[in-house]
């Protein structure tokens, strides 16, 4: 017998005939002779639908109370499909998240899981029920519900494969696997057979939101081996592990990030210290900053260009208005109109010339570069928001495209 835990995200259970299809696949497992333990979503776009509703009563709602209200999108669907089971004549419960034990930071709307105590779900588990539990949603050490951030119903599901040693994770979505690009963008995009955890953490941090970037990490640190696969055809799909068999791709994936902002720091005297001051500043506040440019230093000044989330720029530019004066720089410049353009691949490392075929790709589109930075498998590119689609576009027709 084996313990699988099977995570369907908000489109899969969107409405009433899309939750008999998971109840139908949830059962179809258990009758198999398996455990099974469900992590679902709000239906469809419930929890936009909920963040637009308190936007229109108060839009500087309290975080506390926003996770109050963003928590119950996952608990109509848990309810909803443990009725469509109870409908089919299993035996089946649901849990909220603290009932499912999962214990919480603080910080509400972002919250990150410290531990998930698993006794009740094994307990129910031992009574032969079919077990779901509510994604996205755990309760800290105030005994408050907390959020943990948009699409973090899939780091739910790795939590609980995790801490009850399941033998399968599967997080089922509206596509059937993880492709070299987002297959709804790019209808040349392919579907991969595997990639290993590093590369799909740098593709889902760098954009790619089939996979919360969190749940990557849990199931590489957990070694929690993924699939990631289609609630509607059912065939199999992408293994997320840590070595995948076949030969390293060159590179495996495009990835696009619109939710940045860049900021500029204008004249800062050119002598040491400055960077430290500028970005120890911001980390303070605990600003994450992304890439970073700093010019070569002319008649005594440079200038040093970074990016930021898009939500974090104003918290940034205020933190930095107050202080440009105090060490001596004379402006800053910020543009919220760009977007970041991503390669992702472990064969990058030991094959010179990549880097030359993504600025190939986008000088034959006729597309600027405004920043680029690199580590061992990935190069991104900052660029003008309007030609992100098409810079996409053109880098993954140039590598996965050509021998079509
Ligand atoms: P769910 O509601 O199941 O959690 P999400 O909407 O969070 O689903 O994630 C699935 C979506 O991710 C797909 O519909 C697809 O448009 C998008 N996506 C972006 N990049 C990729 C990629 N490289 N491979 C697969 N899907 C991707
Ligand atoms: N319902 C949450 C969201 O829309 C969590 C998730 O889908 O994973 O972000
Ligand atoms: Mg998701």
């Amino acid at each position: 017998m084996a313990l699988v835990v099977q995570k369907f995200g908000g489109s899969s259970v969107k409405d009433a005939e899309h939750v008999m299809n998971v109840a139908d696949i949830v059962t179809s497992t258990y009758k198999n002779g398996n455990q099974v333990v469900v992590v679902v979503s709000a239906q469809g776009d419930t929890t936009d639908d909920l963040i637009d509703k308190a936007k229109e009563i108060n839009p500087n709602a309290s975080k506390r109370e926003m996770d109050m209200l963003l928590s119950s999108g996952e608990q109509i669907s848990a309810s909803l499909l443990a009725m469509a089971i109870e409908k089919l004549g299993y035996p089946v419960v649901s849990l909220l998240g603290w009932q499912a034990g999962f214990l919480t930071t603080t910080t509400y709307g972002n919250a990150r899981i410290k531990r998930v105590n698993p006794e009740r779900i094994r307990k129910e588990l031992d009574k032969k029920n079919i077990v779901i539990v509510t994604g996205f949603q755990g309760v800290n050490r105030y005994d408050d519900m907390t959020t943990l951030g948009r699409g973090g119903s899939d780091t739910s599901a790795v939590a609980i494969a995790a801490a009850m040693h399941a033998d399968l994770c599967q997080i089922y979505t509206d596509v059937e696997g993880v492709y070299t690009a987002d297959p709804r963008k790019i209808p040349g995009a392919k579907k991969l057979d595997e990639i290993t955890y590093d590369e799909m953490l740098e593709l889902a941090t760098l954009g790619a939101q089939v996979l919360h970037n969190r749940s990557v990490e849990m199931a590489k640190k957990y070694h929690i081996e993924l699939e990631v696969l289609s609630s509607l055809t059912r065939k199999p799909g992408t293994i997320v592990k840590e070595d995948i068999k076949v030969e390293k791709m060159l590179i495996n994936g495009v990835a696009k990030d619109d939710n940045i902002a860049r900021i500029s720091v204008i004249g800062v005297p050119d002598k040491p210290g400055l960077a430290f001051k500028i970005f120890s500043k911001l980390s303070a506040k605990n600003i994450n900053v992304d890439i970073i440019l700093q010019s070569i230093g002319r008649n005594g000044t440079k200038d040093i260009s970074f990016t930021v989330d898009k939500d974090k720029m104003d918290a940034a530019v205020e933190l930095l208005n107050s202080y440009i004066e105090v060490i001596g720089a004379t402006g800053l410049v910020t543009d919220s109109n760009v977007a970041k353009v991503s390669i992702v691949g472990a064969g990058m490392e030991s094959h010179p010339g990549v880097a030359a075929d993504m600025f190939e790709a986008l000088f034959s589109a006729n597309i600027n570069i405004q920043m680029i930075a690199t580590s061992e498998i990935k190069i991104s590119v900052l660029i003008d928001k309007q030609e992100g689609a098409r810079a996409v576009q053109a880098i993954h027709a140039k590598f996965f495209e050509m021998n079509d």
